[in-house]
């Protein structure tokens, strides 16, 4: 049985082990949902349908068009093909000097710690990336020395992937490692699973290294829609905060799911509420499968000129393009500009 297969269009039975696995899964949360309808809309997939259960609570029972269900639902429209939309859409692998490492901006660079996340998002830009022998301890010792070599960087930022998706005993030794190397003196943490599954992120024995560590910890959450944050959510981010953590969000501009002025508005006053910055708002990364997510940059500038007149600054989060061999994550309103928008 081919991948990436309609499920309307196959037999139970010609599956292969993993893909009954996901059409299981597939069909599990669609009856909890009270969406069943929805598995015709759907295909199993390279990328699997992948949601953890507390994210899976947020998602409205019967609305086919829930913000929270459309980031994970493995729909046919990703089967179709646009030559625009690339595997590598911001140029990773032009970047990558070892297997674990991402070089491409000055005085910082990417480890990629794990090659898992605790939820799939449709629209990921690494979601064809080749994860194969990029995070395990050989890889690690090789990224280390490249760091301890290059005195140049400062921050490394710990990104995959999720870091949280690593056991806590890894997590810490890979942090302890970093702490080691004298010139670095930040680092930062890219991670979604404390929005999608707070109580895995609650990193009892880390937390503690955090709080007498020398390095400045900064953790970057990624939340879409504020119907993401929780309770849970907040109690966490109390603790993040008790130990020391800047916190800071990432969003993904996202069609049919939060372009909207009152949505983001919304979910930058909900971050502050629970003590979290909003920092990036991301313009697409043009990622094979994801088109149909995209907003079209001029719609995105208006709606971010809206945002500003609704916000204060500090709750106006940077709308910005990861241009591909760019030193630099690029506003969009620089890009417009020489575009012509
Ligand atoms: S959590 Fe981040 S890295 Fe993982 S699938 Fe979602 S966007 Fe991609």
């Amino acid at each position: 049985m081919r991948s990436n297969a309609k499920v309307s269009s196959i037999s139970f039975d010609l599956l292969n082990s993993s893909q009954k696995k996901q059409a299981k899964q597939l069909h599990h949360l669609l009856a909890e949902i009270q969406l069943p309808e929805l598995e015709n809309d759907c295909h199993l997939s390279e990328f699997p349908l992948k949601v953890p259960k507390h994210f899976a609570k947020q998602i409205q029972l019967k609305n086919p068009t829930d913000p929270l269900l459309r980031q994970i639902l493995p729909v046919n429209q990703e089967l179709e093909t646009n030559e625009h939309y690339k595997k590598d859409p911001v140029g990773d692998l032009d970047k990558n000097p070892l297997p674990s490492l991402i070089h491409k901006y000055y005085g910082r660079v990417l480890l990629i710690a794990s090659p898992k996340c605790d939820i799939h998002c449709r629209y990921c830009f690494r979601r064809h990336f080749p994860y194969e022998n990029q995070s395990n301890n050989r890889a690690w010792h090789q990224a280390i020395d490249y760091i301890q070599a290059d005195d140049s960087i400062h921050e490394v930022i710990l990104s995959g992937g999720d870091p949280m998706s690593l056991s806590e005993n890894v997590l810490l030794k890979l942090s302890q490692k970093i702490e080691s190397i004298q010139h670095v003196k930040t680092l930062r943490i890219h991670s979604r699973t404390p929005v999608v599954s707070p109580t895995d992120a609650a990193q009892k024995e880390w937390l503690e290294w955090a709080k007498t560590t020398a390095l400045n910890i900064v953790l970057v959450v990624h939340c879409n829609h504020p119907n993401e944050l929780s309770t849970q959510t907040h109690e966490l981010f109390k603790r993040y905060q008790q130990a020391g953590l800047h916190l800071l969000n990432q969003t993904v501009l996202l069609r049919s799911i939060n372009d909207s002025v009152d949505v983001l508005e919304k979910l930058s006053h909900a971050l502050f509420a629970q003590s979290v910055m909003p920092y990036y708002l991301h313009q697409l990364d043009k990622v094979q499968g994801a088109a149909h997510f995209q907003v079209a940059d001029q719609d995105a500038l208006i709606l971010h000129q809206a945002l500003r007149e609704r916000l204060p600054g500090y709750l106006v989060p940077k709308l910005v393009q990861e241009v591909a061999g760019e030193p630099f994550k690029t506003p969009l309103y620089e890009l417009a500009d020489e575009n012509g928008i």
